[in-house]
């Protein structure tokens, strides 16, 4: 049956995925960004599609449109954009769940929060289980995002034990994949982009600390399979590859995977940075019966492509 979506941040990264498969799937869907770190560009090849409306709103201000289903993604990603405007992000957190949560109770329509392993903060338990209440620092650098998401998980479970909203959380690991915006930061855009261009690759700290990353596509059914179970199921529930690799190690696949001369180089570790970030899956695997399909050398291939088709 054909569903009315809406997609907050539909025109960053994920969101631009998400967009595109759901609109395949047959529903009508409508993309609300405020375009501060997502670009109209990414979603450029859906715009002529009848099902497709793309809106320009800020999510910390209330929106109404009559929906059956909300995923919750307006939010920056990357450190260096969400530490940009700390407040901002906090106030695009807090205050986008509580104007989606206000929408899902009036018009009863399911509703999705795109949490994060960053309520783990730096964990103190590895791998991270959705049991784990994390290691989080409220008062530094990075917590206008991780307590930002973690209150937003808390607004969630608070509409839904008070006023029965159907809801969804979803807590992903790191991603990567087509579409990550070329400057936002992130590590996996930053290596592949330095490689391509025959640049040092600056490895943050001694490149010990891990991550776990996933490819775009499995995220995607990840968050439709969840979205698509009993009104019972409400998450928290972790989203990831719990393929673990150092920032050196990664560093060195990239730039074996673009035959670069790239020389790697050391800069300062950023405060609070996680030492370690693995996730179980084992509730993923038990309640959606999900679990990621494309191991970390064929999907940064996919991404290398994207990145080398933009430089064309
Ligand atoms: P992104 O920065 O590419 O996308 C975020 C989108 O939200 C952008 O299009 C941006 O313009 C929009 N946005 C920001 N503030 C807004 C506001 N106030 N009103 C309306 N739109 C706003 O990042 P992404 O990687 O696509 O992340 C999407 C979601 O998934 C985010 O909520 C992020 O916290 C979450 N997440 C992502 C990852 C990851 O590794 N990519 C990991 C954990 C969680
Ligand atoms: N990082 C790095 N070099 C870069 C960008 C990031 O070594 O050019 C490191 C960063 O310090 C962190 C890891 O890579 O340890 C992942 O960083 P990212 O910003 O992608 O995600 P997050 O820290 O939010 O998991």
């Amino acid at each position: 049956m054909k569903k009315r979506i809406l997609i907050t941040g539909g025109a960053g990264f994920v969101g631009s995925h998400l967009c595109e498969r759901l609109l395949k799937e047959g529903n009508e869907v409508f993309c609300l960004d405020n375009y501060f770190t997502g670009d109209k560009q990414n979603v450029a090849h859906l715009v002529a599609h009848p099902d497709f409306e793309l809106i320009r709103h800020d999510i910390t201000q209330p929106y109404l449109i009559e929906v059956d289903e909300i995923y919750n993604l307006a939010c920056p990603a990357s450190p260096p954009h969400y530490q940009y405007n700390a407040i901002k992000t906090i106030k695009t957190s807090v205050l986008g769940a509580i104007n989606v949560l206000g929408l899902a109770k009036r018009t009863r329509a399911k509703v999705l929060q795109a949490s994060t392993s960053e309520v783990y903060g730096d964990p103190a338990v590895h791998p991270q289980t959705e049991a784990y209440w994390g290691n989080v620092n409220p008062i530094g650098i990075r917590s206008c995002y991780d307590e930002g998401k973690r209150c937003a998980e808390t607004l969630f479970m608070d509409y839904h034990r008070m006023n029965q909203v159907r809801i969804k959380i979803i807590r992903i690991f790191n991603t990567y994949g087509p579409r990550m915006n070329p400057n936002d930061g992130r590590v996996v855009s930053n290596f592949i982009v330095q490689a391509l261009h025959n640049q040092d690759i600056t490895i943050y700290g001694d490149g010990s600390q891990t991550r776990s990353f996933q490819y775009v596509d499995d995220l995607i059914e990840g968050m439709i399979r969840l979205m698509n179970t009993a009104d019972t199921v409400t998450g928290p529930i972790n989203i990831g590859n719990p393929g673990e690799f150092t920032m050196l190690e990664l560093a060195e696949k990239i730039i074996r995977l673009t035959a670069s001369k790239s020389k790697i180089i050391y800069q300062p570790l950023p405060q609070d940075d996680p030492k370690q970030r693995c996730p179980d899956i084992s509730l993923a695997k038990k309640e959606l019966d999900w679990q990621p399909k494309i191991p970390l050398e064929e999907g940064l291939l996919r991404t290398i492509a994207y990145f080398k088709s933009l430089s064309q």
